[in-house]
């Protein structure tokens, strides 16, 4: 098959596998720098353009858009649905993904597992967020954080109060959450792909720490996930429409609670965890389900 990787960056780990990995089941791959794509959308015949010429119908395109290029990557996404080209994740769904509020909704429309979530756009409304969440400790996170950066643990009301006013102040988008304490500084990714969860791990905070990611200087090992863990982890990728994602969960007192869904999960962690060629089965996946308008969406 033909198959383009959308990445901003070929020497990251997870693109520089995903083509030896494709490369190794006899694909043609290519990577494609997303922001060198453009469009030409008045012609009835939709293209992608990239340096200077007409990219070729691919049999599949791998999306993997950092959060930072969300806006214009889902529209060079959206414009390969449009070619009917079938995208292992749809623009629709990476967007709806990165909003964690709209991510939250989704989900607990489905009655999914999730940490008390409160979201206000005035400060006014502060003192009654908080109650609604069971007061301090408490989490306070920058709706557009990744990597853990813009995620607050606040131990009192008061101190609470002062970072929410904060962040207000500064006009950001913020939600207040929770604390699963009992997770213990832990959390489980779990990478769904297709109808499977196909590789788990824990990651734990260091001391002293209480946000899991191995950005912040977690510590990731392979673990076996309860039958309750698994379902979760699948209904939330199905109600966020993702066929590939990584699940955040914690092992909260009333079972597994959904933190978030990323679309384009990392596999350098999740590979040397579990030793697992999650790579491979991603392309396992595109070889059963790769077929020209297949796309759910079409973008809209
Ligand atoms: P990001 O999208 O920046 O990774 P997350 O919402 O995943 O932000 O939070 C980062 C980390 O903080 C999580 O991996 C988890 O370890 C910890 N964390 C986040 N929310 C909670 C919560 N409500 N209770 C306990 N720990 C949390
Ligand atoms: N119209 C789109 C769909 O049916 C978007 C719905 C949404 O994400 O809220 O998938």
């Amino acid at each position: 098959m033909k198959i383009a990787i959308l990445s901003r960056n070929e020497s990251l780990y997870s693109t520089r596998r995903l083509k030896e990995a494709g490369e190794a089941r006899g694909h043609q791959v290519d990577i494609i720098d997303t922001l060198h794509c453009y469009m030409d959308i008045t012609s009835s015949n939709p293209k992608v353009r990239y340096m200077g010429k007409d990219l070729p119908q691919y049999d599949a395109v791998i999306p993997r858009i950092g959060s930072s290029i969300t806006f214009y990557g889902t529209a060079v996404v959206r414009q390969f649905e449009m070619m009917g080209t079938f995208c292992v994740n749809e623009s629709v769904a990476i967007s709806r993904s990165r909003d964690k509020l709209r991510s939250l909704q989704l989900l607990s429309r489905k009655g999914i597992g999730l940490p008390r979530t409160g979201f206000a756009s005035k400060p006014d409304k502060i003192r009654d967020l908080l109650r609604n969440v069971g007061g301090a400790p408490c989490v306070i996170k920058l709706l557009e954080g990744t990597q853990g950066i813009g995620v607050v643990l606040a131990e009192t009301n008061k101190a609470a109060e002062s970072v929410i006013e904060a962040f207000m102040g500064l006009k950001a988008n913020i939600l207040v959450q929770e604390y699963i304490e009992e997770a213990k500084g832990a959390d489980l990714r779990c990478f769904v792909v297709g109808d499977k969860v196909v590789a788990a791990m824990k990651r734990q905070a260091p001391e002293g720490e209480f946000r899991s990611n191995l950005h912040r200087g977690g510590a990731a090992k392979l673990v076996r996930l309860t039958k309750d863990e698994r379902a979760t982890a699948l209904k939330a990728a199905k109600a966020m429409g993702l066929n590939v994602c990584g699940v955040d969960i914690l092992q909260s007192n009333n079972g597994p609670v959904v933190m978030e869904v990323n679309s384009s999960p990392g596999l350098e962690g999740i590979e040397v965890a579990t030793h697992k060629d999650v790579a491979g089965l991603i392309y396992e996946f595109i070889e059963k389900n790769a077929k020209p308008h297949r796309n759910r969406t079409r973008g809209i």
